[in-house]
């Protein structure tokens, strides 16, 4: 892989104009392949991970010459290209080092998919996209565009026109995002001295795709701006997400309302250009870790009513509906969510220090922190509940215990500014003795996938909070639902088409839709109005601001209160009293137990469109076009994993 340098143009002896990129520093990439098994079949894939290390690992000149830092210099700067993932979620990093590395996967990637299309046989590369096919998950690959590009034209001597066409049918892109600052776009001086080459054939496909949109929009200068990959509204950037656009044959985002959303907002005139490249794929979760392994108890007893087939034909969870109200399912039910509960009451006490009551209604909210999916919005409920039960201390109310968890992304202060809220709200409603165990706040450290597999199952209701709009599809909503969990959670993202699936009897929906929010923007939203037209949100913010949580500092929680009051970019003002009454509802239907239950059962009987089996079968037939192959099944057959 070449970094840097500068790039020369010269005629070769057949007349061809021919590019040469000289790199500053080439970097080897290291092949590490995981097999994965398919379940309970007889194939795995291959996933190949790469590993960036020096071409030469020791420089004997400069250690002979006393440099004993530099004689190992080069070999430490390379492998730092590989060292972290990038903990970013929803905002970008335009660091070099990130860029470097996006480009440094990209090129592995398709060097080696060239090689492997050459090994099996193949010399000319005119069919490359039938034998390959590459997804654009997200925009971090985009530059992969670009790569497939130089590789072809400048190292495999292709004609710019036969190139761009194989390029095109190769590519797809999945947009993941609507937020603005999300969208990655580096500036030029930084692409340029980075990706030379890649700059100077991004500017070829520009000039060329511009030409296009001119001959159907001719005059429309606004256009024609709106749609380059070159943002030139004050300092220059290359826009990814419009590179990913114009070199993919399919565009996708992840759930209904997000590809809806999608042709309306960020990807507009790309729509407008070429409608028929737009198309969803609705997210889904494997059942076999978010239910086999996660949560065996429901496994066997769901196995034991509809047999195992369920496991890969995930819409045959249908067979549970009629068991919804039997006594003894029912119980078992019960008895499998209670075990659930009491094993994540351990994990808490031993690593939180906090006693649980695996009796109490457990509402989790577990995901990235961030300002969009309002964990702070659940803080002013358990705020609210907490102010019932201090002016009324007889009251008659459901006992409940709040789970979060999530990783803030780290300079994002406004998310470590919640996780702070949370921790200090949980230190004063755990210790105030007028609570008595009614009110149980937590925050789980380090959240992550392994975690989860313990969360996800011990849930009755599960927080799916975000403002309408801007969750593209999340997943944890589908695979709480799987697990049994009650939905609370807005129309955003796959809520919506959970909702559709379990039935509106089954979800409690609550807030504003997009329109709605929309509408309240377009007429001026003044949040500050919501306060102090609620007394008891407003007592909710005055609490917070006095320093009630922060032992007396008024300042500390002074910028996120005060962002509510006067900017709330995330409506949470807007959509409190809602959630607060859609929480009382939800408190009365968990005190019957039998309706609560059927409920979830209800609710697991119809997740089944949300198996990544169904996601992956639609990107198969509508965007890869590949057939499946075919899999031997083995004879005996096993009922569960054993339990971890
Ligand atoms: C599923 C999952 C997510 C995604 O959760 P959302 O609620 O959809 O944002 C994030 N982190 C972990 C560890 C997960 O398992």
């Amino acid at each position: 892989m070449k970094f840097g340098g500068h790039t020369y143009s010269y005629t070769d002896d057949q007349g061809r104009y021919r590019v040469v990129w000289e790199p500053h520093q080439v970097i080897q990439g290291m092949a590490y392949d995981t097999p994965i098994l398919g379940y309970k079949v007889n194939t795995a894939n291959l996933l190949r991970l790469w590993r960036a290390e020096a071409v030469e690992s020791f420089d004997f000149q400069a250690f002979n010459t006393g440099d004993y830092y530099g004689a190992v210099n080069q070999k430490i700067a390379s492998e730092n290209i590989t060292k972290v993932l990038y903990p970013n979620d929803e905002q970008l990093q335009g660091k070099e080092l990130r860029l470097m590395q996006q480009y440094f996967f990209c090129s592995c990637a398709l060097q080696d998919m060239i090689r492997l299309y050459k090994q099996l046989g193949n010399n000319d590369l005119s069919r490359f996209h039938e034998k390959f096919t590459v997804q654009l998950n997200d925009t971090h690959p985009a530059i992969s565009v670009a790569e497939l590009m130089r590789l072809l034209v400048d190292e495999h001597l292709m004609p710019w026109d036969q190139a761009w066409d194989i390029t095109c049918k190769t590519f797809a892109y999945t947009n993941h995002t609507l937020l603005p600052e999300a969208l990655e776009k580096w500036p030029l001086d930084l692409f340029g001295s980075l990706l030379p080459r890649h700059l100077q054939i991004i500017y070829e496909i520009n000039q060329r795709f511009l030409d296009q949109v001119r001959l159907q929009y001719p005059g429309d200068n606004d256009r024609l701006r709106r749609l380059s990959i070159i943002d030139e509204s004050g300092c220059r950037y290359v826009r990814m997400a419009h590179l990913a656009a114009v070199g993919s044959h399919a565009i996708n985002g992840v759930a209904a309302l997000h590809s809806e959303l999608l042709k309306q907002t960020v990807l507009k005139d790309f729509y407008e250009l070429t409608p028929e490249k737009f198309s969803n794929k609705t997210n889904g979760v494997t059942p076999r870790r978010w239910i086999v392994l996660s949560n065996p108890g429901l496994t066997r007893i769901i196995t034991e009513r509809i047999g195992e087939d369920w496991v890969k034909h995930l819409e045959q969870l249908r067979q549970l509906e009629p068991w919804a109200e039997d006594a003894e399912f029912t119980a078992q039910w019960r008895a499998v969510k209670y075990k659930n509960k009491e094993r994540l009451a351990e994990y808490i006490s031993n690593r939180v220090g906090v006693t649980v009551n695996p009796h109490s209604l457990f509402s989790i909210l577990v995901k990235r922190i961030h300002e969009y999916k309002r964990q702070h919005l659940c803080v002013l409920n358990v705020i609210t509940l907490y102010q019932m039960l201090k002016d009324n201390p007889q009251l008659d109310m459901v006992p409940q215990t709040f789970i979060f968890g999530g990783k803030a992304a780290p300079g994002y202060y406004m998310a470590k500014l919640i996780i702070k809220l949370i921790n200090s709200v949980a230190d004063v409603i755990n210790r105030d003795p007028a609570v008595r165990d009614r009110l149980k706040v937590v925050f789980l450290p380090d959240y992550n996938v392994t975690l989860g597999q313990r969360v996800y199952p011990a849930a009755d209701l599960s927080q799916q909070i975000s403002t309408a709009g801007y969750e593209a599809s999340g997943t944890g909503n589908m695979k709480f639902a799987l697990n049994g969990a009650l939905t609370i959670g807005t129309l955003d993202g796959a809520n919506v088409e959970i909702r559709e699936e379990v039935g509106a009897e089954n979800f409690f929906l609550f807030g504003h839709t997009v329109e709605q929010l929309q509408e309240l923007w377009r007429n001026g939203y003044r949040p500050w109005e919501f306060a102090n037209g609620n007394p008891m949100l407003k007592r909710v913010l005055d609490l917070i601001g006095s320093g009630y949580f922060s032992h007396g500092d008024t300042e500390l929680f002074r910028p996120l209160v005060e962002h509510l009051w006067q900017n709330d970019r995330y409506c949470l003002l807007a959509d409190y009293q809602s959630y607060v009454d859609c929480h009382q509802h939800a408190l009365q239907v968990y005190q019957d137990q039998a309706q609560w239950t059927k409920m979830s059962i209800l609710n697991v009987a119809r997740m089944g469109k949300f198996s990544s089996d169904r996601a992956i079968r639609e990107y198969c037939q509508d965007i890869w076009h590949v057939e499946p192959v075919k899999v031997v099944l083995p004879e005996t057959s096993y009922m569960t994993p054993p339990v971890q």
